[in-house]
């Protein structure tokens, strides 16, 4: 979410003539898109504001600090960071050029952290995107649930769902200018359309985008295990648009510690959902979000989420320790864990899901796959025999990146390759052929 948030603040900003610096000494403005979802990153942010205060060979540039950690910590950041001129919450990024207007012609510290009702996306597409083949496109923002450890609805307000009509504008015209893979972006799809007038679900708005020409790929995140409906998955089944791939937030395998979490699902609950999910769409890719250490968790907690996760054999996991957020229930809960015995946690589930990933990559080795090429990948090897060749990358429709070489660059083709080696999370390859025809999905 918050590198869409900087997609759309570069577009605004290079609407009104500015440029990219380069560097931070060469900077006017430095703007810090930053995250309060937990307690390291919001330290990290503070101390690189500190290290740019220093910026600028003794010409301070302005430093605006946008995002979540505004929207929880409010104005005390002018007292605690002083190097801060401008303070801006999610919600104010079109308000950005006038602010720093002001603030150059007054002197004065700005803040704005207003939540709007409107969905900033109702007028042209203002996103500069680093890619010309696949594109976050924002769907809602916000969030009315409230798993206890979480800030989200604090610092990006209640659930708004933006109009049907403005993303399906803005998908025709990201597929005009040659886009075929777009990812449908909220905090959680699947409560998408109660804030709008009339029912459109979200199974509905994807087959809306299905409709597009041009567009060959579809995916989204994030889906809430509470709200993911069977219609969701009979959509996804029936469908050759809709990447058979889909991040599920897990969070924990223990009833218990669902419970605590506010999370509206038990582990039962969630290996129903999966069940349902591998025998209607066959290959499908299944990534995760899981937290170890949260208040209260036993060695018995966290055995009932290894089990969860053997059972599932995630493809892909963010692993996060517990971190406690102000303001939040979870942070008042007796009986934090000790960070010792919550790093042991991650230690051992981080180990079985590379142990997973390994194996199950490992077994795509000799197989063909489906590719979009994204571009180039890296800078050259040293390894590199033939200079002709131009290593690029491709994830497959399961998401699975593949790195290849090829003699052209085959950014924003769809092609097949044939997988030699799998190392780390990625899987290695040559191509096999380039498709022309649309609409056929690869297992992977
Ligand atoms: S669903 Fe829960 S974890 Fe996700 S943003 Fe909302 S409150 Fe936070």
């Amino acid at each position: 979410m918050n590198q869409y948030d900087s997609e759309k603040l570069e577009g605004i900003l290079s609407a009104r003539g500015m440029e990219p610096a380069g560097s931070p000494d060469k900077a006017d403005v430095i703007f810090v898109n930053s995250c309060s979802i937990r307690e390291k990153a919001e330290s990290k942010v503070f101390s690189l504001i500190g290290r740019l205060a220093g910026a600028g060979n003794g010409r301070k540039p302005v430093i605006a600090l946008g995002g979540c950690i505004p929207t929880l910590r409010g104005k005390e950041i002018f007292r605690s960071a002083p190097a801060v001129d401008l303070l801006y919450g999610p919600d104010s990024l079109e308000k950005l050029p006038a602010m720093l207007e002001e603030y150059f012609y007054t002197g004065k510290k700005q803040i704005d952290l207003e939540f709007s009702d409107s969905t900033a996306w109702d007028g042209p597409d203002p996103c500069v995107r680093p890619s010309d083949v696949t594109a976050w496109v924002g769907i809602m923002k916000g969030c009315d649930n409230r798993c206890s450890y979480c800030v989200v609805p604090d610092t990006r307000g209640p659930e708004v769902s933006r109009p049907v009509e403005s993303i399906l504008a803005e998908v025709k015209a990201l597929a005009k200018k040659g886009y075929r893979e777009i990812n449908l972006l909220g905090q959680n799809v699947n409560s998408y359309g109660k804030t709008l007038p009339g029912s459109v679900t979200f199974p509905e708005l994807l087959g809306m985008a299905e409709e597009i020409e041009g567009i060959e790929r579809i995916r989204f995140m994030t889906s809430h295990p509470k709200d993911l409906t069977d219609r969701l998955i009979e959509r996804m089944a029936g469908s050759q648009k809709i990447c058979p791939s889909l991040h599920l937030p897990l969070q924990a395998g223990s009833d218990r510690i669902l419970e605590m979490m506010n999370r509206g699902y038990t582990a039962g609950d969630y290996l129903e959902k999966i069940r349902k999910l591998k025998s209607a769409v066959p290959g499908i890719t299944i990534s995760t979000d899981l937290m170890v250490g949260f208040p209260t968790e036993t060695d018995d907690d966290f055995k009932k989420t290894i089990g969860v996760m053997e059972k599932v054999n995630f493809d892909s996991l963010y692993l996060f320790i517990y971190s406690r957020r102000p303001a939040t229930p979870a942070a008042d809960f007796d009986c934090q864990v000790p960070r010792d015995a919550a790093h042991a946690r991650f230690e051992q589930a981080w180990a079985l899901h590379r142990k997973t990933v390994s194996r199950k990559l490992a077994e795509l080795e000799g197989s063909t796959v489906e590719l979009l090429c994204e571009g180039e990948y890296g800078v050259k090897s040293t390894k590199e025999k033939d200079d002709a060749l131009i290593t690029q990358f491709g994830r497959s429709a399961g998401g699975h990146k593949v790195i290849f070489e090829a003699e052209k660059n085959l950014t924003g083709k769809i092609l097949s390759v044939l997988v030699t080696r799998s190392a780390g999370f990625n899987l290695y390859g040559k191509p096999a052929a380039e498709r022309n025809a649309h609409g056929r999905r690869d297992k992977n």
